[in-house]
């Protein structure tokens, strides 16, 4: 499933005249394969072993370029750095207040909202986006 994704991701490049270069491969690779919504940093930190002489800079440009062509969503949290999501079906984030750890899930009731919205304001609707806060599994284990 993963290799279908990321197939469908470079076929998304080829048609949108994006050039394929390994950095780029390896970036959409890890993003797809890693399912932790990482920062450009934490990308940057596992890829260093196989391309030193990237930077930080270089994987920033590179997501950049993944956002315009619609493979990824930047996902802005208050003042921490952005983190970075494969775009998939509409999901939600749950969002550990200890770690920081995100994590999807689905809820399609939630679409209602956006008819619902629409008939009491008079609005267009295009997205919603909702957060859910709370404590990871891993960090209630670790203060008890
Ligand atoms: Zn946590
Ligand atoms: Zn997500």
């Amino acid at each position: 499933m993963a290799e279908e994704k990321l197939h469908e991701a470079i076929d998304a490049m080829k048609n949108s005249g994006v050039r394929i270069t390994p950095q780029r491969h390896a970036i959409l690779e890890h993003l797809i394969q890693s399912m932790s919504h990482p920062t450009a940093d934490e990308i940057y930190k596992s890829l260093e072993g196989k391309f030193p002489n990237m930077s930080v800079a270089t994987v920033y440009n590179n997501l950049r370029v993944f956002k315009e062509i619609g493979l990824v969503k930047e996902l802005t949290y208050g003042d921490s750095s952005s983190r970075f999501d494969c775009v998939t079906t509409d999901h939600y984030h749950i969002i550990c207040d200890d770690c920081g750890k995100i994590v999807d899930f689905h809820y399609p009731g939630l679409d209602e909202v956006e008819t619902l919205a629409e008939q009491v304001t008079g609005f267009r609707v295009g997205d919603h986006r909702m957060e859910i806060y709370g404590k990871c599994p891993d960090c209630q284990k670790s203060k008890h």
